[in-house]
């Protein structure tokens, strides 16, 4: 392929990606952003394996590596449940740093690609690198540590080391002291002691930031690792003089760091405390519970009782969590929503942002069992109509629905907007056990007078709702 027509198609893939943005941003057109995504792929791949760079000796590596890498996918595709999906994403943020890193290093010791810059663009080259390197490393590290949190293999709890913050800056420092020797280094194996260095504090600080962060703001660290592997696509880019890998790059890093807002304010967190770290948690002490201390007995509800209220019911708000996804419930969800809409009860969803372990996860499960988005709305959206509620129903949601988050300022999850179950006339929350959620934190919901557990795996519990309710 001519290096003319190589630019076309990557001008073709870019507009695709784009468009595959725009669409991923509202679920009735995501399917077509995906599809969008997949055909600019293709091309990307296409252009650049038939590519003006590539030359023959370079196919039988190319062909090797796609068959394992795809053979990889397409077995990951098949194994990886829902729940886990959010673990993978980690993961494969975590593949893209450590192509970066990878790549920067084989790009540094190949003769040939360090013989095409003299002078100034040598300079600029040398440069790229390094920064290459730096954020592949952070990424490849901080993403690997996400991967345990969320996976369960590595504790939720947030490490706080003495003096962290002075840890930072004081390696920070020596990674700009060591870039200026760097780039003044003579030779290359001159150079590859400060690379190793500046890469060795890299990889710790990746870890070191992550591990700081406490449960409740790790979906703003997912959203900002997707931000970084972004970057460091483009960091990639630009050591291979790559322009399509340069725009992609650009655009999952600028839209990662647009989702780490948006999670950020729907948070009420302030992002520069957050990627700070032990934001929430100081000094790493156990969850405080000040003001409004859970306490007294919980009201437990069946089933069949269950069915009864929502059966009396006008207005039904459903409140879905990370239990949910776990269970496989939306399903039957859906079936209860159908059945109480047929009887005239007015049921809506309600979403909050940082529900389940991914953002959107709930509204991928709801797109999944067909619920129609004209009932599924965001909190702000709803929030306000909890005391015209009848019967608030949380399906799997814990830390989402914690009144502690807007009455205890001692909470570690103080100051997060949460749904305001607890002002319907009555709230079901279904979950198995007395268990708190992800940010480790108990909920005052759950012995409120108007509150009712009905304990039990979800997807069975709302069998027994909907069995009830069509009996
Ligand atoms: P939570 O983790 O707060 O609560 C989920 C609840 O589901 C648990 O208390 C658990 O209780 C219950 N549960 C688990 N399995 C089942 C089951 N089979 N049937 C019924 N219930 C079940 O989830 P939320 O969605 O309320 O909140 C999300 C939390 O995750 C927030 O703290 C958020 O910060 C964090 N997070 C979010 C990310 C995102 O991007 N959305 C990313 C990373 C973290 P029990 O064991 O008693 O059943």
């Amino acid at each position: 392929m001519s290096a003319t027509l190589a630019t076309a198609s990557y001008i073709g893939a870019t507009i695709l990606f784009i468009l595959s943005l725009g669409g991923l941003s509202n679920p009735e057109s995501s399917r077509r952003g995906n599809l969008y995504g997949m055909i600019g792929m293709t091309i990307a791949v296409l252009a650049t394996v038939s590519g003006p760079h590539v030359t023959s000796a370079g196919y039988a590596w190319i062909v090797g590596a796609m068959v394992v890498g795809g053979s990889i996918g397409l077995y990951a595709s098949r194994v990886v449940r829902m729940t886990q999906m959010p673990e993978l994403v980690a993961l494969m943020h975590s593949l893209v740093g450590l192509a970066a890193m990878l790549v920067g290093f084989a790009n540094y010791i190949d003769p040939a690609a360090s013989a095409e810059f003299t002078g100034a663009a040598k300079s600029i080259h040398e440069m790229e690198i390094y920064i290459g390197i730096l954020i592949g490393a952070v990424t490849f590290t901080g993403s690997v540590i996400a991967f345990g949190k969320l996976s369960g293999k590595i504790g939720g709890k947030t490490l706080l080391l003495p003096g962290r913050h002075w840890l930072n800056l004081a390696g920070l420092l020596v990674v700009i002291w060591f870039g200026r020797e760097f780039l003044h280094a003579e030779s290359i194996s001159d150079g590859m002691m400060p690379l190793i260095v500046m890469t060795v504090i890299s990889l710790l600080f990746g870890i070191h930031m992550v591990m700081a962060i406490g449960g409740a703001d790790m979906p703003v660290v997912i959203s900002m690792l997707n931000s970084y592997s972004g970057w460091a696509a483009a960091a990639t880019g630009f050591m291979l003089s790559n322009d399509l890998l340069i725009v992609v790059g650009a655009l999952v890093g600028s839209s990662g760091a647009i989702l780490s807002y948006i999670m950020c304010r729907a948070m009420n967190r302030n992002f520069i405390s957050v990627i700070a770290g032990g934001f929430g948690s100081e000094g790493g002490a156990p969850a405080p519970t000040g003001g409004v201390q859970p306490a007294g007995e919980v009201n437990p509800i069946l089933a069949a009782e269950t069915a009864e209220l929502l059966r009396e019911s006008k207005n039904v708000i459903i409140v879905p969590g990370y239990g949910m996804a776990v269970a496989q419930a939306q399903h039957t969800v859906y079936e209860i929503t159908k059945v109480l809409r047929e009887k005239g009860v007015n049921v809506r969803f309600g979403i909050h942002p940082v529900a389940g372990r991914m953002p959107g996860h709930m509204n991928v499960l709801l797109a999944e069992a067909k619920v129609p988005y004209d009932i599924v709305l965001e909190m702000d959206e709803l929030n306000e109509d909890f005391p015209d509620t009848d019967v608030a129903m949380i399906i799997g949601a814990n830390d989402i629905v914690n009144p502690a988050a807007e009455e205890d300022p001692t909470s570690p999850i103080a100051g997060m907007p949460v749904l305001q179950v607890w002002k319907a006339k009555t709230s079901i929350v279904m979950k198995r056990s007395m268990a708190t959620g992800y940010a480790g934190v108990d909920n005052p919901l759950f012995y409120k007078d108007n509150n009712r557990m009905l304990f039990g795996d979800a997807k069975k519990m709302l069998d027994e709702v909907l069995a009830a309710l069509k009996a």
